[in-house]
């Protein structure tokens, strides 16, 4: 290049004052075994320059490698990156407020499809993995830090998105007239997709949690739901919280009986509704966040590191 001539020599030195070549730095913190098409990944290194955004991003994708190597097909290639909360239209009247708890998702666009991995709070692949393929996209839209993808009569919204990256994401979404599709399942064990909510998979044989069962255990007691699928924090802060209601009715409701006779229960019957409330309304949202995946009886999404589940780690030697 120093060859060239002059102009370069003196536009590549200004570029790039680290000395660093940014493509190399971003290429080495990029998972390895997965194929990346870099000027789409990373659109502000064209001018040599890398973001602190960017370095995460490119993390971001190495700790969702242990998915994305099982997920992706052999020739697939990954165009975008970026993480944030998913929301499911409903929940927002409910308990919008608590689903960073839940529903943090790395999302991953490839040239065949958008893949939602749900991960912990460090981005660690946790319970579930879904897919819409590209010719499924009805229609995209959003503004600031939301992402909003209309497949068949669904609509996925997604916040809490870095605003530069959801600008590039919704840049690189293209809508179609179709209005066929909906998201898909993706068996957390062997990456399969169906576009139903089934209790075993086809091709595997993993088992998966039942909506059913879900649905039942938080009707009982708010919160249990939730615990069986696997989302303990939610769970707990839940229990607590109903544990309080009922300790202030079975409080309100003791004392008033014993002064009034059967007369003094209509003053604890406004906190009874209440609670009958809280216990169908929990069971509901239960039931939307147990079809919103599928829940593995036995392990969780592979994360590469040594509490992975033993069935996890075979199926990682059979595919290599
Ligand atoms: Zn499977």
């Amino acid at each position: 290049m120093l060859n060239e001539g002059g102009r370069d020599v003196l536009r590549c030195p200004a570029l790039m004052p680290s000395g660093g070549q940014p493509e190399e730095e971003l290429k080495a913190l990029l998972p390895a075994s997965i194929a990346v098409r870099f000027e789409e990944m990373f659109p502000s290194a064209r001018n040599g320059r890398i973001k602190r955004r960017d370095r995460k991003r490119a993390e971001m994708l190495r700790k969702a490698e242990p998915v994305l190597q099982r997920a992706l097909n052999p020739l697939e290639v990954v165009r975008f990156a970026t993480n944030g909360v998913r929301q499911l239209t409903w929940w927002l009247l409910t308990a919008g407020s608590m689903n960073p708890f839940a529903n943090r998702t790395t999302l991953v666009l490839t040239d065949r499809r958008v893949l939602l991995i749900h991960t912990d709070s460090k981005q660690r692949p946790r319970l579930f993995a879904n897919q819409l393929p590209l010719e499924r996209i009805r229609a995209t839209a959003g503004r600031n830090s939301y992402i909003f993808i209309r497949s068949g009569r669904e609509q996925l919204m997604f916040h809490g998105v870095k605003r530069s990256e959801a600008r590039q994401l919704r840049g690189l979404l293209d809508s179609t007239a179709t209005k066929n599709g909906g998201w898909q399942n993706l068996c957390p064990r062997c990456f399969t997709a169906t576009d139903g909510v089934p209790l075993a998979c086809e091709k595997c044989g993993e088992e998966f949690k039942s909506p059913r069962t879900a649905t039942l255990r938080s009707l009982i007691f708010p919160g249990l739901g939730d615990f069986y699928l696997g989302y303990r924090k939610y769970a707990a802060l839940e229990i607590i919280g109903a544990t309080l209601l009922w300790a202030l009715f079975l409080s309100t409701l003791v004392p008033a009986v014993m002064t009034k006779g059967l007369d003094g229960a209509l003053v604890a019957g406004p906190l009874l509704a209440l609670l009958a409330f809280i216990h169908i309304g929990d069971a509901l949202l239960t039931r939307a966040k147990a079809k919103t995946g599928l829940h593995s009886k036995d392990g969780n999404l592979p994360t590469g590191e040594k509490g992975d589940s033993p069935l996890f780690e075979r199926v990682n030697s059979a595919s290599w």
